[in-house]
């Protein structure tokens, strides 16, 4: 970005005052005859053009244009989830199994989420599995059993779409729509879960450039999503400690400067429930709108994800955190 100057503009004080707004500016060179002003050093703060417009002796504000423009538009705005806002200032947490197992599993899951005072219940009902051997969901009829057991406890419910050919029947029964990182990038379901008129919980892929992340989140929006609320779940990491590397520095970076409504996944971060708490914590602290977790009436029985898995005693004390 650059900043040109009025003729009569001191450029000492201009610049004094653009560094009181958190940008870190160079004199320009090779500017056109004439003209005098400062280039915007990329990491300086994001500030709204306005606020610099406003400045005295600024004439004029130039930037490339964004390529993720429907996103920036959304920047600073709560995404509603029913009468769930994630971006408001309150932190939100999501809860559930990460398969639905049975009707009377999601049915108890729901009753004891409800009760730790989580408003979203979340669970999988077509599972992306590394291995075609392991479970891969009950499928469909998973769908009523979910929204049945959401219904009866006032929850409202997100889920994962996996295929296109699934985004109408789980837009009929969820109200958040989960893409998951493994297709985070597959531009064909993007295209389709963004028609469906649904807010989304785009997972970041596990390999994923933050700005490839954005423009995912462009595809969603450009498609019709009325909103999308990033989700960071953790990237591949070198060590095998934990699951996943929890990138809290994007977290900082999508509230702080993009000023997107975020989420953190700590279980799929972590893969075990002991960091849950911790991990939760830290992405509040970065600037997270909320985390959603796993839990399961018997972690040990668990179909899938058992060891990151919280008990409802466990998940009722980070809410109370
Ligand atoms: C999940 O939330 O159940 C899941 C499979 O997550 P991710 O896509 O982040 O691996
Ligand atoms: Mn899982």
């Amino acid at each position: 970005m650059w900043i040109t100057l009025r003729p009569e503009a001191d450029p000492g004080e201009v610049r004094a005052a653009l560094q009181g707004l958190g940008l870190w500016t160079q004199p320009l060179r090779g500017a056109q005859r004439g003209q005098v002003g400062f280039w915007v050093q990329p990491h300086s703060k994001a500030v709204a053009h306005e606020f610099i417009l406003a400045v005295p002796g600024v004439a004029e504000v130039h930037a490339a244009p964004s390529e993720h423009p429907k996103v920036d538009a959304q920047a600073g705005r709560p995404v509603w989830v029913g009468d769930v806002a994630v971006g408001a200032g309150r932190p939100v947490l999501m809860a559930g199994p990460c398969s639905v197992e049975s009707e009377a599993q999601i049915h108890e899951a729901a009753r004891r989420v409800a009760q730790a005072g989580v408003r979203v219940l979340r669970g999988g009902v077509f599972k992306p599995r590394t291995s075609p051997y392991g479970f891969v969901g009950v499928g469909e009829v998973g769908l009523a059993w979910m929204r049945e057991a959401a219904d009866a406890h006032g929850l409202k419910v997100v889920t994962e779409v996996m295929s296109e050919a699934h985004v109408e029947a789980v837009a009929q029964r969820a109200e958040l729509l989960q893409v998951g990182a493994r297709n985070m990038q597959n531009f064909a379901l993007l295209k389709a879960v963004g028609q469906a008129g649904r807010p989304v919980l785009l997972k970041r892929g596990m390999a994923a450039y933050v700005e490839d992340w954005l423009l995912a989140g462009e595809h969603l929006l450009a498609a019709g999503a009325p909103g999308v609320i990033f989700c960071e779940r953790g990237v591949r990491n070198f060590d095998g400690s934990t699951r996943n590397l929890l990138d809290l520095g994007a977290v900082a970076l999508l509230k702080h400067v993009h000023r997107q409504p975020v989420l953190v996944d700590p279980s799929h971060s972590a893969g075990r429930r002991d960091l849950i708490g911790p991990l939760s914590r830290a992405a509040l602290a970065a600037g997270a709108d909320g985390v959603i977790v796993e839990a399961h009436p018997d972690p040990s029985q668990a179909r899938t994800d058992g060891p990151q898995a919280l008990s409802w005693d466990e998940l009722a004390a980070l809410l109370e955190t």
